[in-house]
């Protein structure tokens, strides 16, 4: 019987939205491993959030530094492996997003334990199914270590649910701390008043197609976003595009969806003039409801779509951001 650590990040007060689909499958694992949930994080000030991560877990190890206030992965999984060592953890899991996919190896090799990397379903004690091949396949993967490290794909797991009763809250040591040469020099990120993509209950997409505007000959490919980002604006929701777009270097980089962008899996996504290239689908096919809205009906698209729209998106989205509006108001 060994316990299971979840690392989460927070956000100021709260856990990330993205921590729940790690703590949702922690608790899997947990029940497959018999010992406790232990919620670890990781930072300068998250004893703010331990009252919010206590609701999902049997316990909350806080480690608060101020050399642990922005994310590094030399200093961080450090920490993860001595918490993991001190809580008798024989699964680690963490969220397989950015932070996650960089700090989870680090771990892994230190304890020399296996790493079953963007899981999607938790069979069995040491067993999991992971996509591969852009998601048209899976695979069932066993890892033969006695600690297994496991990084959960968040669009496959419901966000967890609180507990109901509240985990103890425990302030745990660093250790010492030595970043390797490494040093934090600056983020640079781009802020915006919409939603994250990982985070946003709705998702509006554009694809190569919004780079000429049959209304406006003029209108550049970013300009044409701009009208696309009026739809997001009224449905409060997050943007994210094609990669045709984002090498184009329309719209920032961390809006591309699929493969090797961001993978969501929102409420509802519009897919406005994306064909639906495998690549791209591997992002978003975990959406629950998906329209699509392309000249060509033949498009690969409207194969995964629950509503789709044989229009361009020039006519389709003046009259659906007038409609949004009238049956908001
Ligand atoms: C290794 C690898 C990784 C990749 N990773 C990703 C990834 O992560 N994400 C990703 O998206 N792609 C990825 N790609 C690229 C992918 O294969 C496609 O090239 C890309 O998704 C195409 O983008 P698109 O649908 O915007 O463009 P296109 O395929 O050019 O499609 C444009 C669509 O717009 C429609 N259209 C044109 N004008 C209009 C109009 N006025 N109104 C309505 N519809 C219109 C067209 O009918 C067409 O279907 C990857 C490729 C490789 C090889």
């Amino acid at each position: 019987m060994g316990n299971v650590i979840a690392f989460c990040e927070t956000e100021g007060s709260k856990l990330k939205s993205a921590a729940l689909a790690n703590i949702a499958c922690a608790k899997q694992l947990q029940s497959h491993h018999g010992g406790d949930l232990v919620i670890l994080l990781i930072g300068n000030n998250v004893q703010d959030a331990a009252a919010d991560a206590a609701k999902y877990g049997n316990k909350v190890v806080t480690v608060n530094d101020a050399a642990l206030e922005n994310y590094l992965a030399e200093t961080y999984a450090p920490v993860i492996v001595k918490i993991a060592g001190e809580n008798n953890a024989s699964a680690i899991t963490v969220t397989a997003n950015a932070v996650g996919k960089d700090v989870l190896p680090r771990v892994a090799q230190t304890i020399s334990a296996g790493m079953a990397s963007d899981i999607s379903e938790v069979k069995g004690k040491d067993e999991f199914k992971r996509p591969i091949l852009a998601g048209n396949a899976f695979s069932t993967v066993k890892v033969n270590s006695e600690v297994v490290c496991v990084s959960a794909r968040q669009s496959a797991f419901d966000p967890a649910t609180e507990s109901g009763s509240s985990g103890e809250v425990v302030a745990g040591e660093a250790g010492p701390i030595d970043a390797l040469g490494a040093s934090f020099v600056r983020l640079e990120g781009v802020k915006s008043d919409r939603p994250d993509l990982n985070d946003a209950d709705t998702v509006i997409s554009g694809g190569r197609g919004l780079g000429k505007n049959k209304n406006n000959s003029d209108a550049t490919p970013q300009e044409n976003f701009e009208l696309l980002g009026d739809l997001a604006d009224v449905l409060g929701a997050g943007m994210g595009a094609s990669r045709a777009v984002t090498d184009a270097g329309w719209v920032p980089a961390d809006w591309q969806i699929g493969q090797t962008g961001k993978i969501v899996a929102p409420k509802l996504y519009f897919a406005f003039a994306i064909s639906g290239a495998i690549q791209h689908l591997a992002g978003m096919k975990g959406a629950k409801t998906i329209v699509a809205v392309n000249k060509d009906a033949e498009a690969p698209i409207f194969q995964v779509a629950d509503y789709g729209l044989v229009t361009t998106w020039e006519e389709a989205l003046p009259e659906l951001i007038e409609e949004i509006k009238k049956a908001k108001s």
